[in-house]
């Protein structure tokens, strides 16, 4: 979504009446017909509160869009809203980015208040902007931590028990807890998922992924340390069906996540590259 699009957007005044306008920048907007200099309906029904918007490609869009929505009736109306229903085969605007599959979100974290996209000039990227407190929406990859566990030249993989990637085979790790240091979460996950007591011997790699098999497209930042075993008993927790080493030569082809392929033929090099014997 680029800040040239427009939108039909829609406001609940404070009789309970509902209005609604075409606008490129929902902020200012909301802004104004707060203000008393939007429209003269909502002058007198203030304040108003945004309840939806939705985005098109130009202003003759949003119009024939805007001329469709006027002749619902207000129960429809306030239906599409609450199940974000597109207007005239428009999404249901939440973010900047639709387009870019990036799930948005439709409230703001801080308030509550509706999320409408916004673009910056000086920014690259398209944001979400919170239409009552004016907090920018920024994105940020999860960050998760795992390890690559070796063992005479073998490569400890946990056979997944659950979705997604149920049946296939994952390098142990998982998501850091919010205060965690990375190398702790990957002893953690390790700990939890095979049973055995890691000690990491070095920082293996970053790789970052997009969660294909989730509808929100979730990032992801993968921190992998290369590590042994120091104790513990091999024993797969719950979420694991199976536990097995690997050799570079036999490595499973089934392999959960996208960017664990990388990993692996990153550690495939690397072992070849230090042990040319095996
Ligand atoms: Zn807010």
């Amino acid at each position: 979504m680029t800040s040239d699009s427009w939108f039909l957007y829609a406001l609940r005044c404070a009789d309970d009446t509902l209005y609604t306008g075409v606008t490129t920048d929902v902020v200012r907007r909301l802004r104004e017909h707060n203000t008393g200099r939007g429209a003269s309906y909502t002058a007198g029904r203030r304040p108003v509160t945004l309840i939806g918007v939705w985005p098109f490609p130009d202003r003759s869009a949003a119009q024939k869009a805007e001329a469709r929505f006027r002749r619902l009736p207000r129960r429809t109306k306030l239906e599409r809203i609450a199940r974000q229903l597109p207007a005239a085969g428009s999404p249901f605007c939440r973010d900047g980015a639709i387009a870019e599959r990036i799930q948005p979100l439709r409230f703001c974290p801080r308030c509550a208040g509706l999320l409408t996209p916004h673009k910056d000039p000086d920014d690259e990227r398209s944001r979400q902007i919170c239409t009552v407190c004016g907090t920018i929406r920024y994105r940020n990859a999860k960050p998760c931590a795992g390890a690559l566990v070796e063992e005479h030249g073998h490569l400890l993989l946990v056979k997944r028990a659950v979705e997604p990637y149920m049946g296939c085979w994952d390098i142990p790790g998982g998501f850091l807890e919010v205060d965690e240091h990375p190398e702790a979460g990957a002893i953690r996950e390790v700990r939890e998922e095979t049973g055995l007591a890691i000690e990491p011997t070095g920082l293996f790699g970053i790789y970052v992924d997009q969660n294909s098999y989730d509808a929100v497209g979730t990032y992801c930042l993968n921190i992998y340390y290369s590590a042994r075993v120091v104790g513990g008993q091999e024993q797969p927790d719950d979420d694991a069906a199976d536990l097995a080493w690997f050799s570079p030569v036999d490595l499973p082809r089934e392999i959960a996540f996208d960017h664990a392929h990388q990993v692996l033929a990153d550690w495939v090099e690397k072992t070849a590259r230090d042990r040319p014997d095996l």
